[in-house]
């Protein structure tokens, strides 16, 4: 598989180490891109890729590509994903996948249109206590999953790598809470309905940093979503993401330190889920880089077998209408039903 990556900013080094370590898998990257052609030089200097472009359509002419590899900001994303479809390239493009709905579905619709595949850099569920618990559930640990609460909630300065952030007009929801609500999907499935408080704590953001989301699922189950960026509290878990889930024989309690407690038909035990430490992985920051890794695996191991990733276009749209349900929820206040998400 011959691969590109398109933007080399803050979160691109972990898309870079994960490619890095794909090579013996037969994945390589054999060409970066950067508008700022300085991030690009660096990136191809430290990872040993042979070609360095400034700009995207000129890297898709001359290149013989299976893949691009999309980690630029929402607002390039449309635009770099028609390039790359129109001319017969698979896209990986990072969350979340556009700035609006409309946006989001013109993105499925163009790879559609072109045949080709897309797969969203959706990282969370592909933590490893996050698939720890979801193997869990399969097989059978709670009993029927019947109400959960899945929470992102931080005071760590993410401002510090990420300072376009203050400017955001949509901030938790779109950007963290994206991440929490397709675990809510991973472990609960899709959801009937969504209401939503949103609060901005922190005046020197433009959009809210906080929000708390309440879920009904087609199952029945009910589950609490939450994401902040503005929590003051001790310890941080940043940047774990906590767990309750409860079901009719038993729950799963995900706390700090990815430490997590079982309970089956009145039997408790405790549990690590995390996993060793990478060459280029450091706490506190590991599970989210391992799970760069582990997502870009999968995505290659699915379009290898011929099948489409499981957070391709079509699946991410469905958590995408959970962020626009939550927000017009937390305008309206009311409970909103999400659109369907197929595109
Ligand atoms: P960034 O600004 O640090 O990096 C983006 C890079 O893309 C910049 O170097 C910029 O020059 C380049 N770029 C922009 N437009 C381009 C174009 N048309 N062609 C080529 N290069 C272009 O941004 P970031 O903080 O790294 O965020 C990038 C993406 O990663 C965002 O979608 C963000 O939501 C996502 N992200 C995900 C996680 C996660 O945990 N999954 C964490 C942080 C960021």
């Amino acid at each position: 598989m011959r691969g590109a990556l398109i933007g080399c900013g803050f979160f691109a080094q972990n898309h870079l180490n994960a490619w890095r370590d794909l090579r013996v898998e037969g994945v390589d990257l054999v060409a970066v891109c950067d508008s700022d052609e300085g991030k690009a030089r660096m990136a191809a200097a430290e990872f040993g890729i042979p070609r360095v472009y400034a700009d995207a359509r000129a890297m898709l002419q001359a290149e013989v590509l299976d893949f691009v590899d999309i980690a630029t900001r929402m607002q390039s994303h449309r635009e770099l994903v028609e390039l790359a479809s129109e001319r017969g390239v698979n896209v990986i493009v990072q969350k979340p996948l556009a700035p609006d709905w409309s946006e989001a579905v013109a993105i499925v619709e163009a790879v559609r249109s072109n045949g080709v595949r897309l797969a969203v850099h959706e990282n969370f569920r592909f933590q490893a206590p996050m698939t720890k618990v979801k193997a869990s559930l399969a097989a059978g640990a709670i009993g029927r999953p019947t109400w959960a609460r899945i929470a992102f909630r931080t005071g760590f300065d993410v401002y510090a790598n990420q300072p376009y952030f203050r400017q955001e007009k949509r901030l938790a929801i779109l950007d963290v809470g994206v991440h929490v609500l397709d675990l809510a999907r991973f472990f609960l499935g899709d959801v009937e309905r969504i209401s939503c408080e949103a609060q901005r704590r922190n005046p020197k953001n433009l959009g809210e940093d906080t929000a708390t989301m309440l879920l009904r699922h087609l199952s029945g189950a009910v589950s609490v979503v939450e994401c902040t960026y503005e929590a003051r509290i001790d310890p941080d878990p940043f940047p774990e993401t906590l767990l309750a889930l409860e079901g009719d024989r038993g729950s799963i309690s995900l706390g700090p330190c990815l430490t997590a407690r079982f309970t089956h038909d009145g039997v408790a035990r405790t549990e690590h889920l995390g996993s060793p430490l990478l060459s280029w992985t450091s706490q506190p920051f590991h599970t989210v880089q391992e799970s760069v890794l582990n997502t870009q695996r999968s995505i290659i191991d699915a379009w290898r077998a011929g099948r489409e990733a499981d957070t391709n276009g079509h699946d991410n749209l469905k958590t995408f209408a959970l962020v626009e349900a939550a927000y017009e929820a937390a305008r309206t206040a009311r409970s909103v039903v999400p659109q369907a998400g197929g595109a």
